[in-house]
């Protein structure tokens, strides 16, 4: 595609940029700080007054605390054997196992469920810094020591719940949900995770600046536009490592719109993140990818978000499309976070749903998840999820364990007809949406998931990021898929009979 030569061009440009805007705020830092966003000009008093009511309400963010831990001493349960202050430059554990932040849940429980679901809806559509944000309004939860001046938000989460009506009668249900984590500052669930991992990085640029001068990430698309508007709002530069002529038109602009410097290479998104864990490993560069536990602490904030849209019942289940497979150990998280400090008295049962083209989780599932192989991911249309060889595949068989989840799949032609047959009930599915709508199908017809059953679908893009497969599926021109629901538009002379023609043709009764 003619753009990759575009973002090579602009690249050296940019990084200048990047750099003289760094410098730039090196100067403003020593500046009184700035007034929020969301405070009101007429009303300077209203953040503070705001600010204090939360205190009068909360103990100091020093009564709280997180830590990372190897995430194997959390499935051995044999206790803690290594832990590490959030401070440190790290996302892996002594053996090279993945990490996981863990809180200091004795802590979190002096207060009771009824303190925690009140504080929690209180702070929903405030603009009292930071807490009017989803991930932020469970700032406690996420990372309870951060100074609320080095958070970076765009006002992330409190997404849509949507009462998918039409389409469950379609299948026989009655309480089928979609969770639009797609309808977001860049248009995926990737700003979650984002807020969280840029907030603490502004924090570790204040305390140990040579340590991190850059922010990386290797992506299928989503997790760049994620890095790139945070990092451009916090004045950090960023780099993005993204397979050439893998990710969707829309995708590739949003870096390049927020100054990354933006390398698109000639491989898959296994081959970016073999390169980039090598860079930064070698450099100041911070390393931004799921493989990061801190992206998790926000995502997980979803969860609870679908448990307080229900006023804190719990769904019996929760569909989610998977390719790198930190997003399903994320709503684990949140929904074990939530049963623990007893606001929930049970699990949701979890499903992940991956593109029969990039499929690996569910071989393994089919096998009892005993051995686990990595594939070479084939080409989908659901590009977010085409990882062959996923990072956190331990962290998912662990959530699927524990609640009693399920994996399925869904081929090319399905994701598309799942996406669209649910667009003509009134969503505009992306392609993974898609996936985890066809999964949703077939376990609805095997009979898994019963008519009554409360199910909630999560949208992990909006479709107008994937406008370029979804024209190509209503215009029929994707080689092998019929395009059972396709809708292509009519083309008519300028002629009120030639327009009333098509219109009859269409609605018999006019
Ligand atoms: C990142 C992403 C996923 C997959 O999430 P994982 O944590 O990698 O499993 C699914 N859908 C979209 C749109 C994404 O951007």
């Amino acid at each position: 595609m003619q753009l990759q030569g575009f973002s090579q061009r602009l690249a050296s440009g940019t990084q200048t940029e990047a750099l003289r805007g760094a410098a730039c705020r090196a100067q403003s830092r020593v500046l009184p700080s700035r007034p929020r966003a969301g405070a009101s000009v007429e009303a300077p008093g209203h953040n503070i007054r705001e600010d204090a009511h939360n205190r009068a309400d909360m103990p100091g963010s020093d009564a709280f605390n997180a830590r990372y831990v190897p995430f194997k001493s959390l499935q051995s349960g044999n206790g803690v054997s290594e832990q590490y202050s959030l401070d440190e430059v790290l996302y892996r554990a002594q053996d090279g196992g993945l990490l996981d932040v863990q809180h200091d849940m004795e802590a979190l429980a002096k207060f009771d469920a009824a303190h925690w679901k009140k504080l929690f809806d209180s702070r929903i559509g405030t603009t009292a810094w930071p807490y009017g944000s989803g991930v932020w309004s469970k700032k406690e939860w996420v990372l309870p020591e951060l100074s609320s001046d080095d958070i970076v938000s765009m006002f992330e989460g409190n997404s849509n719940l949507f009462w998918a009506e039409r389409f469950g009668r379609q299948l026989g249900m009655s309480d089928l949900w979609v969770k639009q984590c797609g309808n977001s500052h860049t248009g995926s669930f990737k700003d979650l995770g984002m807020t969280v991992l840029v907030s603490q990085v502004n924090r570790l640029r204040k305390i140990k600046p040579e340590a991190v001068q850059a922010v990386g990430c290797a992506s299928t698309g989503d997790t760049s536009a994620a890095l790139s508007a945070y990092c451009a709002a916090a004045g950090i530069p960023s780099i993005v490592f993204l397979p050439a002529d893998k990710i969707s038109l829309a995708q590739l602009v949003q870096p390049i719109a927020n100054g990354a410097l933006v390398l698109s290479i000639d491989t898959d998104f296994d081959g970016c993140m073999k390169l980039i864990q090598e860079v930064t490993a070698a450099s100041p560069i911070y390393l931004a990818n799921s493989m990061n536990s801190l992206r998790l602490e926000g995502q997980k904030t979803a969860a609870i978000e679908i448990l307080q849209q229900f006023n804190w019942q719990v769904p019996d289940w929760v569909i989610i499309p998977g390719g790198n497979l930190g997003n399903i150990y994320a709503f684990y998280k949140g929904f074990k976070m939530c049963m623990d400090l007893g606001l929930t008295d049970r699990l949701p049962r979890l499903v992940c749903a991956q593109a029969q083209n990039a499929n690996p989780l569910y071989l393994a599932y089919q096998a009892g998840f005993d051995n686990f192989h990595p594939v070479k991911a084939k080409t989908t249309f659901a590009s977010a999820i085409q990882i062959g060889d996923p990072v956190s595949i331990d962290r998912a068989v662990l959530a699927l364990r524990e609640t009693n989840g399920i994996v399925e799949e869904a081929s090319e032609e399905e994701l598309m007809d799942a996406a669209a047959r649910a667009d003509l009930t009134g969503m505009f599915n992306c392609p993974h949406t898609g996936v985890a709508l066809s999964a949703l199908t077939k376990l609805r017809e095997r009979g898994v998931i019963a008519p009554s059953d409360r199910t909630v679908v999560v949208s992990t893009a909006h479709g107008l990021k994937f406008a370029q497969s979804k024209v190509a599926y209503h215009s029929k021109e994707i080689e092998g898929i019929v395009g059972k629901y396709a809708n292509p538009p009519v083309q008519v002379k300028e002629s009120v009979g030639d327009v009333m023609d098509a219109i009859r043709n269409k609605f018999s009764s006019m």
